[in-house]
């Protein structure tokens, strides 16, 4: 059967599969202590009139065969997978993306028609979309500094090389993290590994078109992983974190007239990807949009910077 168009008011032309699409969806992890997906993937799910339920799946790793086992027997959409398993899962699918297998972690799974399994990472692509769309910057061509080399900015560097960045400076408070990472991706583009605190990052600063805060500063401590005083007018400044909304550094940015995004946008748009992945349904980014931040407004728990 051809897929239908259908216009929906609020949200302007969406894509939705002529087919039925049911099934349900859990996020497996432990400890799971954010809700964050829950919300944005049901109230999409109730939107575009879904039958399905996220739902959250407190998984130690000895119970990742039976979970696994058990979304082989059918009625499953897919899955999405946080810490500490997101690289135990890849034995337990029978293919990974590209992305994937180049960032080394799989964060979401669909079934696939045939009843196969394929993990995938949203991270990137949800990086690069709320990089482009949200805030506005165009990454081909550009001067990058990205702060951090844990598992979010591995993600993040590899979206930034993969899509034509000239330069990425890598900065860290453990600098042999950064210079591994740039090693990794070194066939890519053009990346550097530094120390955060060096005179080599501070001189990237000052010639960066973007800047990325992809450590933990802000979140679990009231400071900033660098200054963006020290940035040109025209750059576009990210922030991955969104608990809280406002850091340290988002809040300077933005005294400094900067152009400036927090880590909301990308958890919107990783969502909106795997919606898409599990539904083929298009634009529900403004709706899970809307859930999260009506959520966020009234939940006291949404806003514990606690780390999962
Ligand atoms: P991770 O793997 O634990 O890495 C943490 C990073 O922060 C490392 O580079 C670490 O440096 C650095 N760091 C921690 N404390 C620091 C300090 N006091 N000074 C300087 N650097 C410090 O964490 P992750 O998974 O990459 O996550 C990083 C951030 O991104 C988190 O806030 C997370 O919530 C956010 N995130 C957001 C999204 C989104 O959708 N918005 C998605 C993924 C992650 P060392 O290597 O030197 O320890």
């Amino acid at each position: 059967m051809a897929p239908l168009m259908v216009l929906l008011p609020s949200l302007g032309m969406a894509h939705i599969s002529s087919e039925a699409v049911s099934g349900r969806v859990a996020l497996i992890g432990q400890p799971l202590k954010r809700r964050h997906s829950e919300i944005m993937h049901n109230a999409a799910f109730d939107h575009f009139g879904v039958e399905s339920r996220y739902e959250l799946r407190e998984t130690p790793v000895s119970e990742l065969p039976d979970f696994f086992a058990e979304v082989r027997q059918g009625g499953w959409l897919g899955f999405q997978v946080t810490a500490p398993h997101k690289q135990a899962v890849i034995e337990f699918v029978d293919s990974i993306t590209t992305a994937a297998e180049a960032i080394g972690a799989v964060n979401s799974g669909a079934v696939l028609p045939d009843g196969s399994l394929e993990g995938f990472n949203t991270d990137a692509a949800g990086f690069a979309a709320a990089l482009t769309e949200d805030l506005g910057a165009t990454i081909e061509s550009s001067r990058i500094v990205v702060a951090g080399a844990g598992g979010a900015a591995r993600a993040v560097v590899w979206a930034l090389l993969t899509g034509g960045a000239d330069q990425v400076v890598i900065g860290n408070r453990q600098p042999q993290r950064a210079e591994a990472l740039a090693s990794d991706f070194a066939d890519l583009g053009q990346v550097i590994g530094v120390d955060l605190q060096s005179a080599a990052f501070e001189e990237a600063l000052g010639d960066a078109d973007i800047a990325v805060n992809a450590t933990t500063v802000g979140m679990t401590t009231d400071t900033m992983a660098f200054d963006p005083g020290l940035l040109p007018g025209s750059t576009h400044v990210f922030d991955l974190v969104y608990v809280p909304m406002e850091t340290p550094l988002v809040a300077r940015a933005r005294s400094l007239d900067l152009r400036v995004r927090n880590g909301l946008d990308m958890l919107v748009r990783q969502a909106e990807i795997a919606f898409e992945r599990w539904t083929g349904i298009t634009g529900s980014a403004s709706v899970m949009r809307a859930a999260l931040e009506s959520w966020m407004a009234a939940s006291p728990e949404s806003r514990s910077s606690e780390r999962t």
